[in-house]
């Protein structure tokens, strides 16, 4: 499979934020958000074996949480779906970060999916494959990265619609990082001011919970590998 960085960090969103995590990145997405912060994995990488990243995640940690990300992990899914099952059989807890763009039904049981449904300004609303809501279930988490009040409208629908809190673990609500943000880290470089989403969740009485990307504040924003 194609690799962009097999690296150890601090879980930054997700129920699972904070906790120590060895996250495999792979290259290349289809999609083009007008906020994404890892365009680095757009191309380039280096092909590794699936025996090659177990290696790697196992120099990184002998267990705990491993999560695949990317890019969009699910385009390469032919040799993915078999290294989430090794890492799984091996006793590591998995996550998979995906936009839910590609189909998630051979996603192992067992892997908490981390679905990153697209709002309208991240310029790839739409993207989400309805289908995919019969594949998420009680262990998986559903995430909206918001920009402005129309996102927020927008994610607050569409947990209605679907009746997200039914179905799935948590629904997250997460402020846009500025992709350009550096240097000094405060949440002056979120695109959404968290006190005004807060305001509106507590207003709304959404069933979501407000989350930060707090590896965003731990390190530069501009860092790759953290
Ligand atoms: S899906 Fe993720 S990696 Fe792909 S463009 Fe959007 S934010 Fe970037």
């Amino acid at each position: 499979m194609q690799i962009t960085e097999i690296f150890k960090s601090i879980q930054g969103e997700s129920t699972y934020a904070g906790m120590p995590c060895v996250f495999v990145r792979l290259t290349g997405c289809n999609l083009r958000c007008n906020w994404c912060d890892s365009e680095y994995t757009f191309t380039g990488g280096h092909r590794r074996t699936l025996e090659e990243v177990l290696e790697e995640v196992k120099q990184l940690s002998a267990g705990g949480l491993v999560e695949i990300t990317g890019g969009e992990p699910m385009l390469q899914e032919r040799e993915v779906v078999p290294l989430m099952q090794r890492l799984l059989d091996d006793g590591y807890t998995v996550l998979l970060e995906t936009s839910g763009e590609r189909p998630l039904e051979r996603v192992p049981k067992g892997v908490t999916k981390i679905v990153d449904v697209k709002c309208p300004n991240s310029g790839e609303d739409g993207t989400f494959r309805i289908e995919n809501l019969a594949a998420l279930g009680s262990q998986d988490e559903v995430k909206f990265v918001l920009s402005d009040r129309g996102d927020y409208e927008f994610a607050r629908e569409f947990v209605t619609r679907h009746d997200l809190e039914r179905r799935v673990k948590a629904v997250l609500f997460s402020p846009a990082f500025r992709k350009d943000a550096s240097g000094e880290r405060d949440v002056s470089h979120c695109l959404l001011d968290p006190r005004e989403l807060a305001e509106w969740m507590l207003a709304d009485n959404v069933p979501a919970r407000l989350g930060l990307q707090i590896h965003k504040f731990i390190w530069d924003p501009a860092l790759k590998g953290v």
